[in-house]
């Protein structure tokens, strides 16, 4: 702790120019991300399938995969350069400063005077900024829904449920911001030195609470989840579960075809009482041993403790973040920087620090992306194991045509940017030899993308 406070003192440097270094920080970190998307734009320009793949893969799904990730790169960049348009204009306009005392001025007009402290006033002020940015990214939300995804075939969404989940968001916004928020400014307020510990233990608990929780009450307000059928299927996954004492207790099928025809399949629950669930977009256009063989490599990651190491790091990076955030809750001359001379909320106090940090934060998810993709291997390699290496080879290869993902990547831009290793490397690893085409352009048709939620 001597040290902590050592570095606070350091670090509080009247007259330092910390909006400097944030913007410098900020527009550093979107040059060197289009640098990386630069290059791997150069792979997406190839006109050949990866060698491994020249067999599995038709020119056609390889062209329109490559032209799906030229038009993903194209908008990484723009969206990317209007997002540090915002950044650079919040912070050299000092949007903060004119918020936090605008949102007290319309407090102290209408609220009851005892709404009118800190918890109310930072409440208040973090949904008029999460409003302000939802605006700001619609733009891009709507691009990225409606043309870009539509264009390849993959959105189905309409405009009105598009619409609907975003009044469904908001209202969940409202009703799970300000309890949280203020338990964690009330704990920062009443532990004083100590909150870094109290802190961490509300957020464990958080997340806990939200493990079991959002199942119950906040998914079904987007997906219908029913039970999977009786069938070879259900008798197959549960067959493969009870041969490695894994403690499933129900098995779903997820609408996941109501938005996107990107498919899945993922765990979830805690760790005695484990859930799966199947998109049925996947049960649609893959076949039940390439489910199986999916649904082994999930395996592999609990049964390899990937799951419980990943809660760990997940503790651990928490206790990192809370032990720096008490080196800069009262760096005044941070929060002299950005316009705050009279007062620092802790709020605000978060934000800037969280900006203070972003340059750790990259090399973080670097750190966490070469983990990730260790246990992807080790993933696949117990799958193998278990005698179903063909069938993932083929599910992948299946996966990844229905998805047009990409098929190679290069190698800097995969490091920094991918959690799963990319097809070819996969299908090394798994020892795969090219057989006849897997995969035709029927194979595409009503297909499933990855949702960002790429569990496989
Ligand atoms: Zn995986």
């Amino acid at each position: 702790m001597d040290f902590l406070q050592r570095l606070a003192r350091y670090l509080d440097r009247p007259l330092f120019p910390w909006k400097k270094l944030i913007l410098g920080f900020s527009v550093g970190q979107y040059l060197f991300e289009s640098f990386l998307t630069l290059r791997q734009y150069r792979i997406l320009q190839q006109t050949k399938p990866p060698a491994v793949l020249s067999k599995e893969i038709s020119q056609e799904t390889f062209d329109k995969s490559q032209a799906y990730g030229r038009a993903k790169a194209q908008f990484e960049i723009i969206s990317g350069l209007w997002a540090q348009i915002q950044n650079v204009a919040f912070i050299q306009l000092d949007v903060l400063p004119k918020l936090w005392s605008w949102t007290g001025d319309l407090l102290l007009k209408w609220a009851p005077s005892r709404f009118t402290g800190e918890i109310s006033h930072s409440i208040l002020f973090v949904l008029t900024f999460i409003v302000i940015q939802q605006f700001l990214s619609l733009p891009t939300r709507v691009y990225s829904t409606f043309v870009l995804e539509e264009k390849f075939g993959f959105n189905k969404q309409t405009p009105k449920l598009f619409i609907t989940d975003m009044i469904k968001t908001n209202l969940l916004t409202v009703a799970l911001v300000p309890p949280i928020l203020a338990a964690f400014l009330k704990i920062i307020q009443k532990t004083g030195n100590q909150f870094v510990f109290y802190l961490w233990v509300f957020s464990a608990g958080l997340q806990l609470f939200t493990t079991t929780a959002y199942p119950i009450f906040i998914q079904p307000l987007f997906n219908k989840l029913s039970p999977l059928e009786e069938g070879e299927l259900k008798t197959k996954v549960e067959g493969l579960a009870l041969s490695h004492k894994f403690p499933l207790q129900e098995l779903f099928v997820i609408d996941g075809s109501k938005r996107s025809a990107h498919s899945n399949a993922y765990f979830y629950g805690l760790p005695w009482k484990k859930h799966i669930v199947i998109y049925d977009t996947l049960i649609e256009k893959t076949k039940t041993d390439e489910i199986i063989a999916i649904l082994a490599h999930e395996l592999g990651h609990w049964k390899l403790g990937h799951t419980t190491r990943l809660f760990g790091i997940a503790q651990a990076h928490l206790l990192y973040v809370f032990s720096l955030f008490s080196v800069f809750i009262n760096n005044v001359s941070l929060y002299n920087a950005f316009g705050f001379h009279t007062t620092h909320p802790i709020i605000i106090g978060f934000i800037l620090f969280s900006d203070a940090l972003s340059p750790m934060d990259t090399v973080i998810k670097l750190l966490l992306n070469i983990l990730s993709r260790k246990f992807e291997f080790e993933a696949d390699d117990f799958a193998k194991g278990l005698g179903f290496r063909s069938q993932l080879a083929s599910s992948l290869i299946k996966l990844h045509a229905q998805n047009l993902s990409t098929m190679d990547a290069d190698w800097m831009y995969a490091s920094y940017h991918f959690s799963h290793p990319h097809l070819s490397e996969r299908l090394k690893a798994l020892d795969w030899k090219s057989k006849d085409s897997l995969t035709s352009e029927k194979d595409r048709e009503g297909v499933a993308t990855a949702t960002g939620r790429d569990e496989l």
